[in-house]
């Protein structure tokens, strides 16, 4: 092929379908960039010329790796370990770690693509990873946990380091998982440094880093609507989800006199008509956290919640969805019902929790619908912010972190609208997100020729 002539979208799918077969998640999150990239491409030959998508939807790496360890009863367990180094053109390689059964090398080629762009997106220096293992901490007592993170670092940390690549959580591994790393780490190679974010406050954590993913999201809410002239106050918002993401937007949106009526697990929904209160999401963060049970024993708690076992908190009306639990949660139907029940916002706090089909059916319904990688950018904005106190030996106050925060969102919002407002107005905050956070990357590959 002479160089600058290049396939159309389809073709360049068929490819990614054809290199990566039976990884239905990582094809799925490079349409949907595509779709947007491609018309951006029009007058900029020069990415296509370059196959700058191409390479970036390739990872520079993925470490596959078998992690074994021993359960309370002497039985021997294998897992499977990864770590998808996707794309550090623009700064160490960064992404969480997910522990969950339903990890593969699919989903975290998804998510570490994803992380890409969301991380370019946050004006912040960092490149783009994920990584993870098939183990499901559910059930697991604190010795299990820890034996099998020690094992897990055992092998991740040749393959990382403060200026290589830099992890920290996602489902599946929080403040415990971390502190069990961490340490594991120290112990290897002797160093104590910012290798890990998301770590507790004694040993180089970021104030905020917990709530940064959850509240960045309402921020993200607040500014979209404020750029419709709008506000967030007495809005009934369904949440799904009730991990560190789920509760801390409900706190936030609480604060800001919203009113978040939905959580939920894998196992059900409940909802509290008149909107969580401060004191309940307390009680659904220490059941998570501490008491590690499950959200139906909310409603034994409190009466005036009801359990829906078995469902999504998707037919419960709302003015704005804000899906925090996975991908691929929130599908067409759904999408169809939020709006025939007057749905004006969605808001991505997971990963890619809206399938392909509702993303377009929300697009085309004109709902203001923020895309993950810019709507859940607050967490890893934090974990930049820590990587930035680690290196200085410093820790800043939490009212210069939340200040942080809310720039940050306000400057993901704001490259949103740059490059997603359309003719009328509209503003195609996926394009958007998706064009921000490729040109980025894209330009500094440029700079480095072929590598
Ligand atoms: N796992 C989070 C995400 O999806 C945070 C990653 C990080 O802090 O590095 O963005």
């Amino acid at each position: 092929m002479a160089r600058g002539d290049h396939v159309d979208l389809a073709g360049f799918m068929d490819g990614v379908r054809r290199r990566n077969p039976g990884q239905p998640e990582f094809v799925q999150a490079v349409q949907e960039v595509a779709e947007d990239i491609y018309d951006f491409f029009e007058s900029h030959e020069e990415y296509h010329a370059e196959q700058i998508l191409r390479r970036i939807a390739e990872p520079d790496r993925v470490v596959s790796f078998r992690v074994c360890w021993e359960d309370d009863r002497g039985n021997i367990r294998v897992q499977r370990g990864w770590r998808v180094q996707n794309n550090n053109a623009i700064g160490p390689y960064k992404g969480g770690l997910r522990f969950h059964p339903s990890v593969t090398e699919s989903v975290l080629k998804f998510l570490a693509f994803e992380q890409t762009f969301k991380n370019a997106l946050t004006g912040l220096p960092m490149g783009g990873a994920k990584g993870g293992a098939n183990f499901n901490p559910r059930g697991k007592s604190d010795r299990e946990v820890m034996r099998f993170c020690q094992s897990f670092m055992t092998e991740l940390y040749r393959h990382v380091g403060a200026d290589v690549d830099v992890p920290a959580g996602d489902i599946g591994v929080g403040a415990r998982e971390i502190g069990y790393m961490f340490g594991q780490y120290k112990r290897i190679t002797n160093q104590f440094t910012g290798v890990l974010t998301g770590k507790g406050l004694e040993f180089g954590g970021s104030l905020i880093r917990t709530e940064a993913t959850g509240y960045g999201a309402v921020y993200f809410l607040e500014n979209m609507l404020a750029h419709r002239g709008q506000g967030i106050a007495g809005l009934v918002c369904t949440i799904s989800g009730s991990g560190n993401v789920a509760t801390h937007a409900a706190e936030k949106l609480v604060q800001l006199g919203a009113k978040p009526v939905t959580l939920s697990d894998s196992d059900g929904f409940i909802h509290v008509p008149g909107g969580f209160t401060q004191e309940q999401i307390d009680w659904v963060k220490d059941l998570k956290t501490v008491r590690r049970g499950r959200i139906a024993e909310f409603a034994e708690a409190f009466p005036a919640a009801s359990y829906h076992e078995g469902e999504r908190p998707w037919g419960v009306p709302c003015d704005v969805a804000i899906p925090c639990a996975t991908q691929n949660e929130l599908d067409e139907d759904d999408a169809k019902r939020l709006v025939a029940n007057g749905c004006i916002a969605v808001v991505e706090g997971a990963n890619m929790p809206t399938t392909l089909g509702a993303t377009h059916y929300l697009k085309a319904s004109r709902v203001l619908f923020a895309p993950g990688k810019a709507a859940n950018a607050g967490g890893v904005a934090v974990s930049g912010l820590e990587m930035a106190q680690n290196s200085a030996r410093i820790s800043w106050s939490e009212e210069q972190l939340q200040q942080l925060l809310k720039d940050i969102m306000k400057g993901i919002h704001d490259r949103c609208v740059k490059w997603g407002t359309e003719a009328d107005g509209h503003v195609d905050y996926v394009k958007g997100a998706n064009i921000a956070g490729f040109k980025k990357v894209a330009d500094a590959m440029l700079a480095y020729g072929v590598v």
